[in-house]
């Protein structure tokens, strides 16, 4: 844990350019930070936090016009980040075209998560580092999410190499997060920013069928059902390819035949198949192609998200398009 100073900030902020992790204060809670347009930076987040799934994150930048790099900003967004920016209110927005943010940040949809955090560390960390940052919250997967830089040392340790001290956290909950993609903006999680408060400046706002109704806060982030599966059917644990199959491979050994091969890591690495997850399911899903056939991965450390990931999408059975 250390002070934040110009000095401490600007290493962290070389860290960060370098693809690696930095916890940092933000005024809901503290974020466990990596570069959101770095795969691979993103797949360090889940590997430190051993988290079984991948969801979606929050692009955390500096503000309106560094948002507007990455998403397909509106005009709702306009009034209600001149209202609630910086600040605890997420948006939701389509994807801009050729955005940098990286599939593992927004667990391969065509939308970005993304706000600007008032609390005066983050501000300086994310300006310093000239990059938008994807920071769940810094503690393991399962336990609360930490308002306090004692919380994340206990919870994450050795896992973060760098931990800026900014003090308790004074929302303390986590940021609300709201869909502009549709003609009436909806609130997909509750959070600091209220729905009154958002409903002066944009009008009337939806509640999302997946919040339970009369519950104030939904109990976990990252419940939203809505994710990225291919629109081929996918089968598992194929060691064998028939000739109408694009192969996602994994390992040094795939089985020749197939239409087309990408493979996740040559080398065995779960870190990296997870950098290429997103990418390499959209590379195969394409015209030629008839079905999607998927190597084993080990269900260790990475291997347990990814599997899931690719069992969700064998589910939808091609059915679901997508999300
Ligand atoms: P956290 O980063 O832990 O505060 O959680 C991020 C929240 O934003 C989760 O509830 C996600 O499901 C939600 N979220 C992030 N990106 C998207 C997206 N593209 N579409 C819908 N919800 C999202
Ligand atoms: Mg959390």
């Amino acid at each position: 844990m250390v002070e934040p100073t110009a000095a401490t900030i600007e290493e962290a902020a070389s860290l960060l350019r370098k693809g690696g992790l930095v916890a940092f204060p933000t005024e809901t809670v503290y974020g466990l930070g990596g570069d959101a347009t770095s795969e691979r930076a993103v797949a360090a987040i889940f590997e430190a936090k051993g988290r079984p799934k991948f969801n979606p994150l929050i692009a955390h930048v500096v503000d309106v016009a560094d948002a507007r790099r990455f998403v397909q900003w509106s005009e709702a967004a306009d009034r209600l980040a001149a209202r609630f920016w910086p600040g605890p209110l997420t948006f939701v927005l389509p994807r801009a075209e050729r955005s940098a943010i990286a599939l593992l940040t927004t667990a391969g949809l065509d939308t970005v998560a993304i706000r600007a955090p008032l609390h005066p560390v983050a501000q300086a960390l994310i300006r310093a580092a000239g990059l938008p940052l994807a920071a769940p919250s810094a503690n393991r997967s399962g336990a609360v999410s930490p308002t306090r830089a004692d919380h994340v040392a206990d919870s994450l340790g050795e896992r973060v190499p760098l931990i800026l001290d900014g003090g308790p956290c004074l929302v303390g909950v986590e940021s609300t997060v709201l869909d502009l993609t549709g003609p009436t903006p909806v609130l997909l999680r509750p959070g600091g920013a209220t729905r009154e408060a958002i409903e002066v400046v944009v009008g009337p706002v939806e509640l999302s069928d997946a919040l339970p109704t009369g519950s104030a806060i939904r109990s976990s982030p990252g419940q939203l059902e809505s994710h990225y599966a291919p629109s081929r059917p996918v089968r598992l644990e194929a060691r064998q390819v028939s000739p109408d199959e694009g192969l996602l491979a994994f390992g040094p050994h795939p089985p020749a035949g197939a239409v087309m091969t990408c493979n996740l890591s040559p080398a065995g690495d779960l870190a990296e198949a997870a950098a290429n997850l997103f990418a390499y399911m959209r590379a195969l899903d394409r015209p030629g192609i008839g079905r999607i056939a998927v190597m084993p991965i080990p269900q260790t450390g990475l291997g347990v998200a990814i599997n899931d990931r690719l069992r969700r999408a064998a589910a939808d059975d091609g059915t679901r398009g997508r999300g």
